[in-house]
């Protein structure tokens, strides 16, 4: 579960990290009165669930009040990577001379959670590593121990801090967002920029924090901050349909049964040169109902060229699914090509049921996701 700026900014805070204080505004009225009370110059930023708002015009300066309440009807309403943004933070605008990044997150290779620093903050951080991955400081934690005070002294220096005080005040940081990270159990903890003001001292500029939602349970609290009209609308109906969805850039909509299905899906489609759309599963023994939201979910996605069902029956009925789709197809026509891999359970009666629609049938995964690669080509 992602938390806006201002949610990520207040936790951070209870942590002991120097962040802006300043407060969120539905309206241009609220904005200009937030900045009223600040009373100088103001940042007013979109707090929508995407990275590199700044650069899509979704952070900007206002010098006075009026401004304030002029720039936030501007963002207001605006649509950032498709999404509208719905609040804003108001805050004051700080001047600073150096901008870093600073993350937590869980390294899947070193099986650890691994500080990330770096001295070239302020843009993206996928941005460094591919133009100057050796500007990226990496520290694994100790798994029990966690981070060590070295550790993140050591984080200090590399990154090129070498006023004593400075360096204390960012391991400080460092330390308390690896317990931020721990204690609420997140997959991410970012700030980035880390500014240093004029006066020598940090502050966090911007913070991003992602939680694992399979802990929430443990953080009644931070499950209430959940926003339901930041997430995208086919995330919202995948998620009350139990459909596990996660959008992708390519134009090849896949469904699938099974997580590790789901993922060699999107391997061999790569394989046979294409590019997933979505990763999706239905999960085990969907019914006519979920395959019909699901492919619903594919649909709506208007990068899709073509469709590849990759089902393999065990608990789910390959007739049910093909019911599904029949009941899917009934209610959204669609010209879009859809290729078929239907096996297991109930296989004869699925592709009966199937043989007067469209679908183009599969006799392997191999064959189903170079048929879908052409199709998507619109070259069969
Ligand atoms: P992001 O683009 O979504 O990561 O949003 P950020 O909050 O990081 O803002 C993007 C950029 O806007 C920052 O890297 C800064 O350059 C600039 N910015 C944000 N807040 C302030 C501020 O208070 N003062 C100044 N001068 N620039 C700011
Ligand atoms: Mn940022």
């Amino acid at each position: 579960m992602k938390l806006h700026e201002y949610q990520a900014r207040d936790l951070l805070a209870r942590y002991g990290i120097p962040v802006t204080g300043g407060g969120v505004a539905v309206t241009s009225a609220e904005a200009r009165a937030i900045a009223e009370q600040i009373g100088g110059p103001v940042v007013i930023k979109a707090q929508v669930h995407v990275g590199g708002r700044g650069k899509a015009g979704g952070v900007k300066l206002a010098q006075n009040p009026a401004e304030a309440k002029q720039v936030a009807g501007q963002i207001l309403g605006m649509d950032i990577k498709g999404l509208t943004v719905e609040k804003v933070l108001v805050a004051e605008a700080v001047s600073y001379e150096r901008e870093f990044y600073l993350s937590a997150i869980l390294d899947r290779g070193s099986k650890r959670i691994t500080m990330i620093a770096s001295a070239e903050g302020g843009v993206e951080i996928e941005e460094v590593a591919k133009t100057k991955p050796e500007a990226i400081i990496k520290i694994s934690a100790h798994p029990t121990m966690g981070l060590l005070d070295f550790q993140a002294r050591e984080l200090a220096f590399r990154i090129g801090l070498r006023d004593g005080k400075q360096a204390r005040q960012f391991a400080q940081i460092a330390s308390a967002l690896y317990r931020a990270f721990v204690e609420n159990d997140a997959s991410l903890a970012e700030i980035n920029p880390l500014v240093v003001k004029a006066d020598g001292s940090l502050l966090a500029l911007d913070s991003k924090i992602l939680l694992d939602e399979s802990a929430l349970f443990r953080h009644p609290d931070l499950a209430a901050l959940h926003d339901p009209s930041a997430e995208p609308e086919a995330e919202r109906r995948a998620r009350e349909a139990g459909i596990t969805y996660i959008k992708l850039d390519g134009n090849i909509g896949c469904m699938v049964n099974g997580a590790g299905l789901a993922m060699a899906t999107m391997d061999v489609i790569k394989l046979s040169g294409g590019e997933p759309a979505n990763f999706l599963d239905i999960g085990g023994g969907a019914g006519k109902e979920k395959v019909k939201t699901a492919l619903q979910i594919i649909l709506s996605d208007p990068n899709v060229k073509a469709v590849l069902f990759n089902i393999f029956g065990g608990i789910t009925r390959v007739d049910e699914v093909a019911r599904g789709i029949i009941a899917a197809l009934e209610e959204v026509p669609t010209n879009v090509p859809m290729v078929a891999r239907l096996v297991g359970t109930n296989e004869e009666a699925g592709r009966a049921l199937l043989a007067e629609s469209k679908l183009i049938p599969a006799a392997t995964l191999a064959e189903g996701a170079q048929k879908a690669v052409a199709a998507a080509h619109g070259e069969l």
